[in-house]
């Protein structure tokens, strides 16, 4: 069984870290650089974008974290760490960077304020079963996706129809939305099979 890493400067750790122990995923925060050399696979949580960034780059993780991810480390990103593996984003905060990796544009807080924050059932390609109850705060949307990049899910309806909120691009899975919250172990499900080769 592979050791999934949970990103722990800022955000939904604990609740990821928590997800992976109900599916019997050995997991650990990653705080140093030298953690990720003791990881398979990490997860990027949601929480403040700028603000991860501006810790990453305080823990001198910001270099190793786009190493391990262009040598081929297995990343998930929900909601700001969506924004994180994005190679491009639109109405971010003045100067602010990504980690990069993933061939998209993720537009921040597109769908709105914190007060809009809302729930849709989404289609993810490769979840079996109902759609999935995503919960979306203060969530990017992608605007748009290279040609590596597969689009796993869409709002289906209303006025957000065909926004997409999750995409993957080889070992690189994003979503807009907070799997981590809904108890919900599906998309973890999927990216530790992806971990392991397996999806
Ligand atoms: N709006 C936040 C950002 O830009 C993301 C919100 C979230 O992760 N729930 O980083």
């Amino acid at each position: 069984t592979p050791t999934v890493g949970v990103l722990a400067l800022q955000g939904d750790t604990a609740e990821h870290l928590r997800v992976l122990g109900v599916l019997g995923v050995p997991a650990v925060p990653v705080l140093h650089p030298e953690d990720l050399d003791r990881v398979d696979g990490l997860i990027l949580p949601g929480g403040e974008s700028t603000t991860m960034s501006k810790l990453a780059a305080r823990y001198d993780l910001v270099e190793p974290l786009r190493k391990h991810i262009g040598d081929g480390m297995p990343a998930y990103g929900t909601c700001a760490g969506m924004i994180l593996l994005a190679d491009r984003i639109l109405d971010g905060a003045a100067d602010q960077q990504t980690l990069g990796g993933l061939d998209i544009t993720a537009r921040r807080n597109a769908f709105g304020r914190q007060t809009e924050s809302f729930e849709a059932g989404i289609d993810v390609d490769g979840v079996g079963g109902d759609p999935f109850e995503a919960v979306f705060i203060r969530a990017p949307w992608v605007e748009s996706v290279g040609e590596r990049v597969r689009v796993l899910g869409q709002i289906a309806y209303g006025e957000r129809a065909g926004r997409i909120v999750a995409v993957r691009q080889g070992g690189l899975l994003a979503t807009s939305f907070h799997p981590e919250l809904t108890g919900d172990p599906r998309i973890h499900r999927l990216f530790v099979d992806m971990v392991k080769g397996q999806a």
